[in-house]
């Protein structure tokens, strides 16, 4: 590259390669006025080597600079935290006694704690302070950051009208070159400032659709031993119709909302007597996962696994030579027997590899290919624990491969395939990403070579598209993560394969090779569910309840016309229990179009109604319960038609 650079100029690389000359002490702003009029206008921030940061800030020679511009992935996050400042601004006008925390973007949105001794936010008063937000950022009050030159004495002032909790995150940072932002008026006079490192949008004029959403206590710092503050959410987006679109999907979220759901349709409970994360599953869930095991087994035989069964607690011992005891020990529960400790397992891996370890292997045994549904404890806080989503003790489809180097890349295309197969039968899209290796890494630079290129070729190999996520490896190796997309567009965390360097080493695991020497086996630890807690929560949102009829608690409901009926009714449910198909009849004295209803509302696939002219044809009236259409035929119909679409693990109805 030929810069021109002097002294008074500057060369910054842009994200297409190009470069472009600017005058010394140049900035962001200064970088998208050069290129274009149009694109400064729409410009909020810069990344800068990586590093999101103001538009005001000063560019370096050979700088690599992204401009970010509204609607920008990366704009949200500035949008969402500017805005925070502007509801701590509004809070401590609305009410003078108001201390404030800290204010960061979340997910969709974003919070401000505040301390406020005498007063007690209510969800009236949210609609007052985001009237006064909107108000407050149409005058477009620009930012301006100020980086704090004497520490003491800010302190001091902090303190001296008691911002206490700003003294305490500046006293943590008076050695991180600590920065505050001013609201500059048009005649640069200041409005108000936080204590903050930014970055922020340039001006508060951009902040528009925003509202918010709940208030309720949060402790400082998430510390129990501290101060209750009062924490308000709200969300913020580029316009109206974003933010629109967002409380739209917030309400189908809702609607689908696994723990609500797990009410209205009696699918698991959590109980305080019992402890935080552990889950009691009801019969209609425990059902569906069994359903999903009996699926799961299948799948994996036919790929070649075999099944282990190990213990639930081992000795310490076990823990130390997989390293556990001292890596993952604050997560792990220990029992102490007479003189011996034990942990209850957090992982299955070092039990399947006792049973690899309990023979010798010839190259000609490999791949070794070890499942099992293994339930594991895990010591989660208890602030974090949360439905399915977060327990303490679950049951992970976990499986580990053992193979030789040259297997290696097929064994990843097999559980590959597999995966794409199982969520296509869930009707769950995914994306793929690969994690390469961390700064903290263990295990040689060629292994790492070997056992990235090995991934990225299977991954080629098939067709799969996929974004690689550089650094983010385990320390023992990388991996492939799998992200699930439901119904309603959420992604949700799915299935790993990854690579192990570690436990090989540590538990010495040997193969002979043809040429009768020994060698390291390569071990892939693999989950396809994650767990069945997991998968069960994301089918439970994805379908809204509404299980496609093979995984359904009850697959059809009779509904006989009248008290005459029963009898005839319970046979043919009888009859359909005999042909494993999941049947019921209801013979409350209610009428029957509330049956239906009932049924209906339950999710329950098929409705079979029965009276005098099905009872005289053999026949039954068949109702799928997303419509009211209904569909006369035999008995034997029915039961040919259902086992098939059970048999398929069909996402529709034979009906459709
Ligand atoms: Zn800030
Ligand atoms: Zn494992």
């Amino acid at each position: 590259m030929n810069s021109k650079a002097t002294a008074e100029s500057l060369t910054i690389k842009l994200p297409d390669g190009s470069t472009k000359e600017l005058g010394a002490k140049s900035t962001g702003l200064d970088l998208a006025k050069a290129i274009s009029s149009s694109l400064a206008k729409k410009s909020i921030a810069i990344e800068v080597n990586g590093d999101l940061l103001d538009l005001s800030t000063a560019l370096n020679d050979g700088d690599e600079v992204k401009i970010v511009t509204v609607g920008d992935k990366k704009s949200y996050e500035v949008l969402r935290h500017t805005t925070s400042h502007i509801l701590a601004a509004v809070v401590q006008k609305k009410y003078p006694n108001a201390k404030v925390g800290v204010g960061p973007a979340t997910e969709n949105g974003f919070f401000y704690d505040f301390r406020i001794d005498d007063y007690k936010i209510t969800d009236e008063d949210l609609l007052e302070i985001e009237k006064e937000m909107k108000k407050f950022a149409s005058g477009a009050y620009t930012l301006q950051r100020e980086f704090i030159a004497d520490v003491d004495t800010r302190l001091k002032e902090f303190r001296a009208i008691g911002e206490n909790y700003k003294a305490e995150l500046l006293e943590e940072h008076r050695d991180d070159n600590p920065s505050e932002y001013f609201f500059l008026d048009n005649n640069g006079g200041k409005v108000w400032s936080d204590f903050c490192r930014g970055p922020h949008l340039p001006s508060t004029k951009f902040i528009k659709s925003v509202k918010l959403t709940t208030v309720s206590g949060a402790y400082w710092r998430g510390d129990e031993a501290k101060d209750v503050m009062q924490r308000v959410y709200g969300t913020v987006w580029w316009n109206d119709e974003e933010l629109e679109q967002h409380m739209k999907r917030k309400e189908e979220a809702e609607k689908r909302d696994h723990r609500r759901l797990a009410r209205t349709m009696d699918l698991f409970s959590i109980h305080e007597e019992a402890g935080a994360g552990l889950i009691h599953w009801h019969s209609k869930l425990a059902t569906v996962r069994m359903e999903l095991e009996d699926f799961w087994k299948k799948e994996h035989r036919k790929a070649g696994y075999e099944f282990v069964v190990t213990p639930h607690i081992a000795k310490t011992e076990l823990w130390d030579i997989s390293g556990h005891n001292s890596f993952y020990k604050d997560n792990m529960y220990s029992l102490q027997v007479d003189d011996q400790e034990y942990i209850l397992k957090p992982m299955n891996c070092p039990f399947h590899v006792l049973i690899f370890k309990d023979k010798k292997h010839s190259y000609r045994e490999l791949p070794v290919r070890m499942a099992e549904m293994g339930t594991v404890y895990r010591n989660e806080a208890s602030g974090a624990v949360h439905g399915l989503a977060r327990v303490r003790g679950f049951t992970q489809d976990d499986a580990h491969i053992f193979c030789t180097r040259q297997q290696y890349v097929e064994e990843i295309q097999g559980v590959y395939k597999l995966v794409e197969k199982i969520y296509g039968i869930l009707g769950l899209e995914f994306t793929v990403e690969v994690s390469t290796k961390p700064e903290k890494a263990i295990g040689d630079d060629s292994l790492w070579e070997f056992a990235e290129a090995g991934l990225k070729q299977a991954l080629n190999e098939l067709g799969a598209t996929y974004d690689i996520n550089a650094g983010d490896g385990a320390f023992y190796g990388p991996k492939i993560d799998f992200q699930l997309k439901d119904a309603i567009g959420r992604v949700w965390q799915g299935a790993t394969i990854q690579l192990d360097f570690n436990l090989p080493e540590r538990f010495d695991l040997t193969y002979n090779t043809a040429d009768n020497e020994t060698e390291r086996p390569v071990m892939i630890h693999r989950a396809i569910f994650g767990s069945i807690e997991r998968i069960c929560m994301v089918l439970i949102e994805h379908f809204a309840g509404a299980f496609p009829t093979w995984l359904a608690a009850d697959q059809v409901m009779l509904v006989p016309v009248a008290d005459k009926h029963n009898a005839a009714a319970q046979k043919i449910a009888d009859e359909l229990i005999d042909n494993d198909i999941r049947a019921k009849v209801d013979t409350r004295a209610e009428r029957m179009n509330y049956k239906i209803r009932d049924a209906q509302e339950k999710q329950i696939p098929y409705m079979l109604v029965i009276g005098d002219q099905e009872i005289e044809n053999n026949e039954v009236s068949v109702r799928y319960r997303r419509d009211n259409k209904q569909k006369t035929m035999p008995v034997s119909e029915f039961i040919l038609q259902i086992r098939e679409e059970i048999k398929k693990r069909s996402l529709d109805s034979f009906l459709d």
